[in-house]
């Protein structure tokens, strides 16, 4: 009998069980399951520590030779200031501009601009550039905001996938296409989605959107403080940072900031969207934990301003992994996600289009300590592992690829962080996206989720009179939900064979009650996810209902099938003449 082996991050690179029933249900619900990165992004910001000494600052120029180049001009005040041009960040200066064409917004990233997405020579190097599915969260948020089409022109769908066992010859793979799904997963590099966002702004809000690259920004007063009952607008010190090895072969920019000049910068509102850095919530975090320990007991229990806190989570699953670019044969399908397990679940491949033309982007998912994970490891060595256990991919790379990538250090997967339980500060501050709620990218929900910030947002403010109340109701939204999605993110990644059963088990309750109740039981958490207008809080709370119900059901089936074992053996006991046997 095969044993049931820990389904390492599920992603759209889950890995799958040996059972059958419970890999056909993980493998509906993970179809539909959106992500595959490439590389990493991350990048730690730099202390930013030093004197006030105005600096002239020059903004590079954009990589996108087909738009407008952004403004060098850094003014000393604006409507709205937005730190962090990724996803989340762009999204919500167009949301702005929507809003109100007389608004200025300055978006500050402390990376270059982003390359054009239509440039095809630099999205052929696939492995610099990681790729994110985007579902019906992020779709609906980019048509909101007039933005959809134009990502979608770019983006590759991806309808089913392929999967080979452990061991399973090269033609052994099962093909699943998610027939059902309502959304069909769109899949780019995560830069080409911001190439897009920053073309549309520098085409359409040239006027009120300003772009600056390669400024790094930290708060410095989040206005009036004391409650956040006010909006008098915040002070950020600007500073020039530069690219380290912008040449590299993996995506992990480094920017460099001056640490001692920058120049101050106000604004009426700041949208905190600088992703797993944190800039902005570090800085929230110093400032609630100063203001608390100015309080007394009573101040801080009832003073009406909830604490602001960023919870941490300690990585006790880690995988890391590299990537490997991979051209697919003319005749395989370019909108499957192809995916494999070597014996022993020690390494898994998964590979996503990085366009509609046969160009993938696997990655390799392994253990830290793994040889392979290390850089310079042998590339005989994994030529070999290739040629024994991936052979259906192996002849897909070439003998210079895979030197590269035994050459190249693995990188890390984001740990669960999120922030709360508020996520304002005062009443001009609000955070989002990655800032507020950093997952792995095994669901697929870290970009879609943060899109989707960027709608509520704009509902907040669209459902409130004033700056204020908008920036505490998207507080009281969104706080829960970024704390749902990452506590059943990561309950779902939990370590060893516990964490395998905490894993499994609540597939195969769901898979059965959802299937003979479907009215009383929800279905599966994979399901879940890809339903449109379900909250995580609506997900937590109803699987929370459903294990209860289950546990009740099955423990009164088990405590009946006792009683009436019990009475029988009694009954019979009593027939033969044995007054009382065991009972
Ligand atoms: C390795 C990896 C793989 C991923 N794979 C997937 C996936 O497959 N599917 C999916 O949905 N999601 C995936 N994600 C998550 C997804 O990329 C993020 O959820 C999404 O990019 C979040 O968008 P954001 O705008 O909130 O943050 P980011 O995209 O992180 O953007 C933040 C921006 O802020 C800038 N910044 C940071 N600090 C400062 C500062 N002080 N001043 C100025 N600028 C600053 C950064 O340079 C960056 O450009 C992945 C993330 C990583 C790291």
């Amino acid at each position: 009998m095969s044993s049931i082996p820990r389904p390492s991050p599920p992603l759209l690179f889950f890995v799958v069980d040996d059972t059958m029933a419970t890999r056909i249900l993980l493998a509906s619900a993970l179809l539909s399951v959106s992500a595959l990165l490439c590389a990493t992004a991350f990048s730690p910001v730099s202390s930013h520590v030093g004197r006030t000494v105005p600096l002239r600052l020059v903004s590079t120029s954009p990589a996108d030779a087909d738009t407008k180049s952004p403004t060098n001009e850094i003014s000393q005040s604006y409507d709205s200031i937005v730190v962090g041009g990724g996803p989340a960040g762009l999204l919500s200066a167009i949301m702005i501009a929507q809003r109100d064409s007389k608004q200025k917004v300055a978006v500050f990233d402390r990376l270059p601009a982003p390359p054009s997405p239509t440039d095809e020579k630099v999205w052929q190097q696939t492995d610099r550039y990681y790729l994110i599915g985007l579902g019906h969260r992020g779709q609906r948020a980019l048509d909101r905001f007039g933005v959809w089409d134009e990502v979608e022109a770019v983006s590759a769908p991806v309808v089913g996938r392929k999967d080979w066992q452990p061991g399973a010859k090269a033609d052994e793979g099962v093909e699943r296409l998610a027939a059902d799904k309502p959304t069909t997963t769109q899949v780019l590099p995560r830069d080409k989605l911001v190439g897009v966002l920053y073309k549309h702004i520098m085409d359409n809000y040239a006027d009120q959107v300003e772009l600056h690259y390669e400024y790094q920004v930290t708060p410095t007063s989040f206005g009036d403080e004391a409650d956040d009952s006010a909006a008098t607008g915040v002070t950020l010190s600007v500073s020039k940072c530069s690219t380290v090895d912008e040449t590299s072969t993996t995506p992990n920019p480094e920017a460099e900031c001056e640490v001692d000049t920058y120049q101050t910068v106000t604004g009426n509102f700041l949208i905190g969207a600088d992703g797993a850095a944190r800039g902005i919530a570090n800085a929230m975090e110093a400032n609630d934990s100063e203001r608390r320990s100015k309080q007394s007991a009573l101040q801080r229990l009832f003073g009406g301003v909830k604490p602001f806190k960023v919870k941490r989570f300690e990585d006790d699953n880690k995988r890391v992994y590299k990537t490997v670019p991979v051209k697919v044969p003319s005749d395989w399908r370019f909108d499957l996600n192809y995916s494999a397990r070597s014996k022993g679940n020690r390494i898994t491949f998964e590979a996503l289009p990085a366009d509609d033309q046969g160009t993938y982007c696997a990655l390799l998912l392994m253990k830290e300590d793994d040889e392979l994970a290390q850089p310079n490891s042998d590339p005989k060595q994994l030529h070999q592992f290739f040629d024994e256990e991936f052979q259906q991919f192996g002849p897909l790379i070439t003998d210079e690829t895979l030197a590269l990538v035994a050459e190249k250090p693995s990188s890390n997967l984001p740990a669960f962080r999120y922030a709360g339980p508020r996520i304002n500060e005062g009443g001009a501050t609000v955070l989002l996206g990655d800032a507020i709620h950093t997952v792995k990218p095994y669901f697929g929900l870290g970009a879609n989720t943060a899109l989707e910030d960027v709608s509520v947002l704009a509902d907040s403010l669209e459902e409130t009179s004033t700056l204020k109340d908008g920036v505490r109701a998207f507080s009281d939204k969104r706080a829960g939900e970024a704390n749902a999605l990452v506590t059943i993110s990561r309950n779902m990644d939990r370590p060893g064979k516990l964490g395998t059963a905490a894993f499994i088990i609540p597939l195969i309750l769901d898979g059965m009650f959802h299937k003979l109740a479907p009215r009383l039981f929800a279905p599966n958490m994979f399901a879940m996810f890809q339903k449109t207008g379900t909250s995580f809080r609506y997900m937590q709370a109803r699987k929370r209902f459903d294990r209860i119900a289950q546990l009740s059901i099955l423990g009164s089936i088990f405590y009946g099938m006792f009683s009436a074992a019990k009475s029988l053996v009694s009954v019979i006991a009593k027939k033969i003449g044995v007054v009382q046997l065991l009972f």
